[in-house]
């Protein structure tokens, strides 16, 4: 691509908040697309990978090693890595502050913004339920839970007490979306792996009234009586109302004894961008089609963080999915190349290519394109997606080798309790307490995401 005539070109500063899906695909297309010399793009990131959190349910089952799903982010040729987050940003004077890894603050100017810091685990005023709930974000959380679950089943086995049992072989998991169903799925697998003789019990609950509502009625009908067949009790219209260290109450009134709560029920948009003064939809960032946000056109927001119009389906917005946001960052590159000089503007417009689900074994759901399929053939499809959409030919050797070996070898499952209970709370693990107080939470002692409708 060259300059547009008259045009001076300098060294631009291009900096892109996360680098998950939306930023990772953001920076790489950039770098690719003005000349070198023109920006430089910085990526400001906690981690030095890419987290492909649809793996996630894969990890906490034991049947792929968390690295394996983690891409590095210096395949990012041309692209600075600043390890840190972005907790607060200066939209007149074109700064953010970083507060880096090892607890630095400073301030970072550019010329264009990327706002791609995805979102958090979504809690509502439930008693308890920040303090004994765990959220399924993060790599820290899948290995946690995977821990978790191997060792609740072991304690359960050889203890005498029939209470302390059926508590220890109970687990409640809250939200039928895909982290929800793929996460009960899995790790019920596990556990008939780590305990075979042991009897666990297992709930998802959901207010919704279909278990993976996005993949239509006839495939979320498939998938609630796959899980049933797993033997996971499947509660639509049902949440809990209270969550105890253990037990939980159940909105019915019903009281369960367990010692492990998953809370999948929801992600908001990252707390960061509450921060910003910036127009919100439920909390998401409100862009135009081009991606920018128009009270500030030098900033861009994709992914999760976002509310992007979709021009698919008049007023609405796009969902919040890998698959947008992946799609979303190389059209905010493309936007911020135009706006140096080079290319021509262009709109997000995506039509959803449909989901896949695993739930194990051979076990998945999958609508491609509007096909419907289950089974094999869906497991087929499920496992392939996943294999390309892997951003680097190492992961993918290295997820296909787990899956392989799995299949082949009964590997008996341990936990090494890598992850504390501390760092794995919600609050630690998804970093909610790095941001500065919104005023109407300086006076209160802890920071929450706030629930957005
Ligand atoms: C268990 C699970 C399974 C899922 N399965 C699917 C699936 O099968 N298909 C699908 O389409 N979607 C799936 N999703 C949803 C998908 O993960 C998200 O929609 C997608 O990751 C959003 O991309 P993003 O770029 O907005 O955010 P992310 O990919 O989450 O990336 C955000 C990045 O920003 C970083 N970050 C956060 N805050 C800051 C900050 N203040 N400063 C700097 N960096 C920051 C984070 O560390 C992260 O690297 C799943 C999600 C989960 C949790």
């Amino acid at each position: 691509m060259r300059p547009v005539p008259g045009k001076t070109p300098r060294v631009k500063r291009v900096v892109v908040v996360g680098g998950g899906f939306g930023g990772f695909h953001c920076a790489r297309s950039l770098s690719r697309m003005v000349p070198r010399g023109t920006a430089e793009v910085v990526v400001v990131n906690p981690t030095d990978f890419h987290l492909y959190t649809p793996l996630l349910p894969h990890v906490a089952g034991g049947l792929v090693h968390a690295p394996d799903i983690a891409v590095a982010l210096s395949r990012l040729r041309g692209v600075v890595l600043c390890r840190g987050n972005a907790v607060d940003a200066d939209l007149d004077a074109h700064t953010i502050t970083v507060l880096s890894t090892s607890g630095e603050r400073f301030e970072l100017p550019w010329d264009r913004l990327v706002l791609a810091p995805g979102s958090v685990t979504r809690v509502f005023d439930i008693p308890g339920l920040q303090a004994h709930a765990h959220g399924f974000k993060t790599l820290t959380e899948a290995l946690y839970l995977h821990d978790r679950v191997i060792a609740n089943v072991e304690r359960a086995r050889v203890t005498a007490d029939l209470a302390e049992r059926e508590a220890l072989s109970t687990f409640v998991v809250v939200g039928a979306g895909l982290a929800g169903a793929e996460f009960v799925a899995m790790a019920k697998r596990l556990a008939t792996a780590a305990a075979p003789r042991l009897r666990t019990r297992w709930l998802l609950l959901d207010m919704a009234p279909a278990v993976l509502p996005q993949l239509g009625e006839a495939l979320s009908a498939k998938a609630t009586d796959a899980l049933r067949r797993l033997g996971v009790e499947v509660r639509l219209g049902t949440s809990i109302r209270e969550a105890r260290p253990d037990s939980v109450t159940l909105t019915d009134g019903t009281v369960v004894p367990c010692r492990l709560l998953v809370w999948t029920a929801g992600v908001s948009a990252s707390p960061l961008v509450q921060r910003l003064g910036l127009p919100l939809d439920r909390g998401r960032v409100v862009v135009r089609a081009d991606l920018s946000v128009r009270e500030h056109p030098h900033v861009y927001a994709v992914g999760d963080a976002a509310a992007v119009p979709d021009l698919t389906r008049p007023g609405g917005v796009c969902a919040q999915t890998a698959q947008h946001a992946q799609r979303q960052g190389p059209v905010a590159a493309r936007n911020i190349a135009a706006s140096f000089g080079y290319g021509e503007l262009t709109y997000y417009r995506h039509r959803d290519l449909g989901m896949v689900a695993d739930l194990g074994g051979l076990s998945a759901v999958a609508d491609p394109m509007g096909l419907r399929l289950t089974g094999p053939p869906a497991k087929l499809v499920t496992s392939g997606y996943h294999l390309l959409a892997l951003e680097s030919t190492g992961n993918r050797l290295r997820v296909g080798t787990d899956w392989l070996l799995h299949a082949l070898l009964r590997t008996v499952p341990i936990s090494t309790g890598l992850v504390s209970d501390a760092s794995a709370a919600l609050v630690a693990a998804e970093q909610l307490s790095i941001y500065p107080p919104l005023p109407q939470e300086a006076s209160t002692p802890s920071r929450q995401p706030s629930p957005v409708a």
